[in-house]
């Protein structure tokens, strides 16, 4: 195993935890520093706050090595790695909103004690955020010590492409492990993070079993700027797949094709592959819409045609509107209507209900006069009255949904 390292991570949502409870397993020492005190708090005592399968466990058998707190003297001057973590949310322009980023890269500055740190990006980021991090932190650094950085600290990239609901398989037995970075020392550094998943030479945890054949992972490291645009780029490409099925399921349904059928058929060819191909209602969650309308606003800045990202983008659009009109051409009257739902975040195993179809027709159909009453196992717990305020009635059972719709 790799000598363990001091690790500050900042931001401990879905992301950052699943970060720090894996760093944590293998042997490092993890603070996690949130500013939303309550989440700390509840963090302190051992609740993940979101539902993660597995991520309770980690938590508990990370032991005293994850440590949560919402102060960043007592994480960053010790730390040897920063992780910043925190949300870029889409802004109003197409643009990630870097509000919060810019808060964290000011508070990491101005905690860095004058040994070498390295500050790693872990928040989905716009292309170029390498450097701006770079000059905040200087910037912050030099206002609170009065003296310039003077090569204390250096900034790389370390995109995320964990899922939800899959988040600590994907952490320890990740596709790939991708780091952007601007000289050799700050790649061997996280090298040596990595090196037991890269190597997959830890213990694997009971309740995340190795799976069958796992091999070594590979690292792939580039300038920060490509790190930066491989994590938009794979997105934006998922999220391309998933229109494509979509739209073409649509054509299927009217020449009497069966869109699953045809998914397996494409996908069994290794060109294309299966993943991704299940046609649906249209992709949403935390992710995919933001850095899809980033990676356009990008080109639109470059003058590059990203014409294919758009028409994924509207192609989902579109997505949710032909649930409606399926409902209505069936239903024909939706005012009065009850509409039963099964699921409401944005796919099965979370709970996150960020940009979620489901709650986006909820909303719509409520829009039109329908009553809807959902049912979803683990969304309702910590969204209740999110769903409650759209005028959605919360079902106790899935069993209810049926009695009450119609
Ligand atoms: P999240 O909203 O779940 O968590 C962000 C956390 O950061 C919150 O707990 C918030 O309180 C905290 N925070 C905000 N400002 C802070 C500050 N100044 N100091 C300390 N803490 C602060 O977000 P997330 O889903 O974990 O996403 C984080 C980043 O990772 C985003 O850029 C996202 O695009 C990217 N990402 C997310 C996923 C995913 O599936 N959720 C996957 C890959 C990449």
């Amino acid at each position: 195993m790799n000598p363990s390292a001091n690790i500050a991570i900042i931001g401990a949502g879905y992301v950052g935890l699943t970060t720090a409870a894996a760093l944590a397993y293998l042997g490092n020492r993890v603070t996690c520093v949130d500013i939303d005190e309550e989440k700390v708090r509840k963090l302190q005592q051992g609740d993940p706050l979101i539902y993660e399968p597995g991520l309770q466990d980690l938590m508990r058998e990370a032991g005293d090595r994850l440590r949560f707190t919402t102060s960043y003297s007592d994480a960053v001057p010790e730390a040897d790695i920063v992780f910043i973590a925190v949300g870029t949310p889409l802004g109003d322009d197409g643009y990630a909103n870097l509000e919060y980023l810019h808060q964290a890269a000011t508070s990491v500055g101005r905690h860095l004690n004058g040994k070498f740190t390295l500050i790693v990006n872990k928040s989905t980021v716009p292309i170029g955020c390498g450097n701006w991090v770079d000059s905040i932190v200087r910037e912050s650094y030099a206002e609170t010590h009065g003296e310039r950085a003077n090569g204390c600290f250096a900034v790389a990239s370390n995109p995320e492409f964990l899922k939800e609901g899959t988040a600590l398989d994907d952490t320890f037995y990740p596709d790939r492990i991708v780091i952007g970075v601007e000289r050799e020392r700050d790649a061997e550094i996280l090298a040596r993070l990595y090196r037991p998943i890269l190597d997959q030479e830890f213990e694997a945890p009971a309740f995340l079993p190795r799976p069958a054949q796992f091999g070594s992972v590979p690292l792939v490291t580039t300038g920060i700027a490509s790190a930066e645009l491989i994590k938009y780029t794979a997105n934006a490409f998922l999220a391309v797949k998933i229109s494509f099925i979509n739209q073409v399921g649509t054509l299927a349904e009217k020449v009497g094709a069966d869109v699953t059928e045809l998914a397996r058929g494409i996908g069994l060819d290794r060109r294309i592959g299966g993943r991704f191909l299940q046609a649906g209602i249209g992709w949403g969650g935390s992710c995919f819409g933001k850095d899809t309308a980033a990676l356009a606003a990008t080109g639109r800045e470059y003058a590059c045609d990203l014409s294919i990202v758009d028409a994924a983008r509207e192609a989902n659009c579109r997505q949710l509107e032909r649930v409606i009109e399926k409902l209505l051409d069936r239903l024909k009257i939706l005012k009065g209507r009850r509409i039963g739902l099964l699921g409401l975040s944005f796919k099965p195993d979370t709970d996150d209900m960020r940009d979620s179809p489901a709650f986006a027709i909820a909303r719509r159909l409520t829009g039109r006069g329908a009553k809807v009453i959902a049912y979803d196992p683990v969304a309702i717990c910590r969204s209740r009255r999110q769903i409650e305020q759209a005028g959605i009635k919360v079902a106790e059972t899935p069993e209810d949904v049926f009695v009450e719709s119609d």
